[in-house]
């Protein structure tokens, strides 16, 4: 039987340093390597010992056999958008997170590419994909901040059939939670700024993939367009991820009950959480995922004021971007992480003033849930 999640999260073989009998591997910040070494390293921006140690442990989660990392989850998505050509379509679920939004709108719109926007959660918009035969589809499952999701399976059965590559940015998931090439993707991206490394001080990306072409398309765009990471975050998210399983265990516990705490409000309007019974896609969410992940969204019954004054309230909730550390979070994504999104798409998917997103920590249980009752009470 092949080795668990978490035995493979730990182990991940090669260290670069075997004479020393190191348990951790070594940080190797050399620019450059001498010629015709054995492992084939060359120029950092083409490779190094600890992307490749980062690498392999990520392939191995993802069950891909190939990844390549990047300085961010945003150079990840440079990557795969710049190996399109001008007059390329991208086929977008309409709701993504606010930075791929802008740079396809704002950067690759001005190269000639066309970006299309559907409402993937409408299985009747599928049809689109034999339409208009995109050259990519852009999903994300659980969206950020709606937390939809998106039947990816069966997107990508559609796709597949007409030879469209499917990316699905798996951030809020994670492997831990769900693998998007089992479920047919070519490429599944992560910012492992996020849960992967876990401790809210790196940032880096990657994209997994079973695809030969994709892949070498990736190698090049990494060293092409200079989108590689630093060999110190690598050892960072490499050490990150050893505990990713450990830290996703208490953090979907503690996702859980908060999301069952919040329902029952009575300042709260409504609460997505993908495991909980009422959210719009729960049959879909309870096929494609292991568990319901940390992040919990919400609308509270407030003004954008009081909205922001319950956000500052929380002692343990940090007000910030960001997510998936072990600290818990809270945002107000229609003026932080999606304030670049024009105002009538923001108006039209619902991210409006009263939406709060949370990211839910590791901390006691019992804390961040009188932490939330207080900071509510206080504006009601
Ligand atoms: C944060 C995030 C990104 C971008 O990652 P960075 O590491 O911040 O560049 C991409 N997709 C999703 C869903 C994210 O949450």
């Amino acid at each position: 039987m092949p080795p668990g999640l978490s035995t493979r999260a730990i182990h991940h073989g090669e260290s670069f340093a075997k004479e020393t009998g190191t348990v951790m591997p070594p940080i190797f910040p050399s620019a450059t390597f001498r010629h015709g070494n054995q492992e084939g390293f060359d120029y950092t921006r083409s490779g190094n010992p600890n992307f490749r140690l980062l690498e392999s442990v990520l392939s191995s989660l993802e069950n891909s056999e190939f990844s390549t990392v990047f300085a961010s989850g945003v150079s990840a998505i440079t990557a795969i958008i710049s190996s399109l050509k001008a007059g390329d379509l991208v086929l977008c679920e309409d709701n993504l997170y606010g930075c791929t939004v802008r740079l396809f709108e704002k950067v690759f719109r001005n190269f000639g590419l066309r970006i299309s926007w559907v409402d993937f959660t409408n299985q009747n918009n599928f049809n689109l994909i034999k339409e208009q035969t995109p050259s990519i589809i852009w999903l994300e499952s659980p969206t950020n901040p709606l937390l939809k999701i998106l039947d990816i399976k069966a997107i990508c059965e559609v796709a597949n059939s007409c030879n469209v590559p499917v990316v699905v940015d798996n951030t809020f998931a994670t492997p831990f939670v769900q693998r998007p090439l089992d479920l047919g993707a070519t490429l599944s991206l992560t910012s492992t700024t996020k849960y992967i490394n876990g401790h809210s001080d790196a940032l880096g990306g990657v994209v997994c993939t079973n695809d030969p072409e994709w892949n070498q398309r990736m190698i090049f765009a990494q060293k092409g367009l200079g989108l590689h990471p630093s060999p110190f975050d690598c050892w960072l998210i490499t050490r990150g991820v050893k505990t990713l399983p450990l830290r996703l265990e208490r953090q979907i516990k503690n996702a859980t009950a908060i999301a069952d705490q919040l329902a029952l409000h009575p300042l709260v309007n409504w609460v997505r959480y993908p495991f909980r019974q009422d959210h719009p896609q729960h049959d879909i969410a309870l096929k494609q995922m292991e568990c319901g992940g940390a992040i919990i969204t919400a609308s509270i019954k407030a003004s954008q004021s009081k909205t922001f004054l319950m956000c500052k309230n929380l002692k343990y909730f940090t007000m910030a971007e960001s997510l998936g550390g072990v600290e818990s979070l809270v945002c107000h994504p229609a003026t932080m992480t999606h304030a670049s999104v024009d105002e009538s798409t923001k108006q039209r998917l619902g991210i409006n003033e009263s939406l709060v997103r949370f990211s839910v920590g590791c901390e006691d249980l019992v804390d961040l849930s009188a932490d939330l009752n207080n900071a509510l009470e206080l504006v009601q």
